[in-house]
């Protein structure tokens, strides 16, 4: 997991399908907006690059249970206050559910269980993740960490910008509850009237969950399927040989397989839509076209900071560093999925950098 990077996405390259808004506009600050019977929409402002969070609130009965929850901010706590002041109907939370642990996500989490003495509901990764990456984040930056970007390609001066901002993560996160409540993949709950299912996906972090309503045929995706943008998909310098790319890639198959496309997705950035399994092949064969552009920039070798053009279309300086760490752990990624598959082969240098190219023949 990524210390210097609490806002998970990256433009992606073109092919949009034609997806379906069904709600012209958002809410306003300190609004909710009811997307399907029970169920309301919440927006709320982020400190990032990505400025904004979807969260929701569903009818459960004796109160509402919120999913996600927004970064640890003093205009994200100002706007769940301005939201309670506004409810009519005098009825409390009743229970917090988190998608995963990025701290746009969870950053509340722990203020508003605290709050309302309701119960944390996450699975067992991303709470277990969220935990270690948070105290880790009292530590200086690890040799492991700094020796993971050197060999990327970095700079003194990124290496040293790292160092200054390393245990940001942490800062966005309200101490999480020291107790929380399991969601497993494929299993069925009860929030008010209907059954959700949890739907498990992984490579953006570690055990994503989304929420599944056969009933009102919605889809609260997290963010493992966003409209407008793809999901950061990276390798961390806990586990520098990973492949998240496959992990991401296996998860939008489940996705399209267990949840069918005439939902509402209600995603945690963007606009809600339909088009579910469109936008799910859209994504993977822009994964494949990006693979297909790096491996023809791969015919020369190549450290990780020099394939951010074959991959994104923005360009990428040391001078915005949540972004340089962003770009290499998506370069690294889709470096070590092409590694993975035998089509790219790695060489370290005298200076312990490494260098890529493309296996010739394969
Ligand atoms: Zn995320
Ligand atoms: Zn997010």
């Amino acid at each position: 997991m990524d210390q210097t990077a609490p806002a998970p996405t990256l433009p992606e390259t073109p092919l949009r399908p034609v997806l379906d808004y069904p709600f012209e506009t958002p809410p306003q600050r300190g609004q909710t907006l009811e997307v399907a019977p029970g169920v309301l929409w919440i927006r709320m402002p982020l400190p990032y690059a990505l400025d904004h969070i979807n969260l929701w609130a569903i009818d459960d009965g004796q109160g509402w249970a919120i999913v996600d929850t927004g970064a640890r901010t003093d205009e994200g706590v100002a706007t769940w206050r301005a939201l309670f002041s506004q409810s009519t109907d005098g009825r409390s939370l009743t229970r917090v559910f988190v998608t995963h642990m990025h701290p746009d996500h969870v950053g509340l989490a722990g203020w508003l269980t605290r709050k309302f003495d309701v119960a944390l509901w996450m699975t067992r990764l991303e709470y277990l993740s969220c935990r270690v990456v948070v105290s880790d984040c009292s530590r200086e930056a690890p040799p492991d960490a700094i020796g993971f970007y050197r060999r990327a390609g970095w700079s003194d001066g990124a290496l040293q910008a790292y160092r200054a901002r390393f245990g940001n993560f942490g800062k966005h996160i309200h101490a999480l509850p020291d107790s929380y409540r399991r969601l497993r993949d494929g299993e069925q709950l009860h929030i008010g009237r209907h059954l959700w299912r949890v739907v498990v996906g992984s490579g953006h972090s570690p055990e994503h969950a989304s929420l599944y309503c056969p009933d009102l045929k919605l889809l609260i995706s997290g963010d493992q399927v966003l409209p407008r943008i793809s999901s950061n998909v990276s390798v961390h310098p806990m586990e520098p040989d990973a492949d998240p790319m496959a992990d991401w890639l296996a998860s939008l198959d489940k996705v399209r397989r267990e949840v069918p496309d005439d939902v509402l997705v209600l995603p945690a950035h963007g606009e809600c839509f339909r088009g579910l399994h469109a936008r799910i092949d859209a994504l993977a064969s822009g994964q494949q076209r990006a693979n297909e552009r790096l491996l023809a920039a791969l015919v020369e070798p190549r450290r990780a900071v020099d394939v951010f053009g074959a991959l994104f279309s923005r360009p990428i300086s040391e001078s915005s560093p949540a972004l340089l760490g962003m770009a290499t752990g998506e370069s690294l990624a889709c470096l070590n999925h092409l590694m993975h598959a035998g089509l790219v082969e790695r060489s370290i240098d005298a200076e312990g950098i490494a260098w890529y190219r493309a296996v010739a023949g394969a």
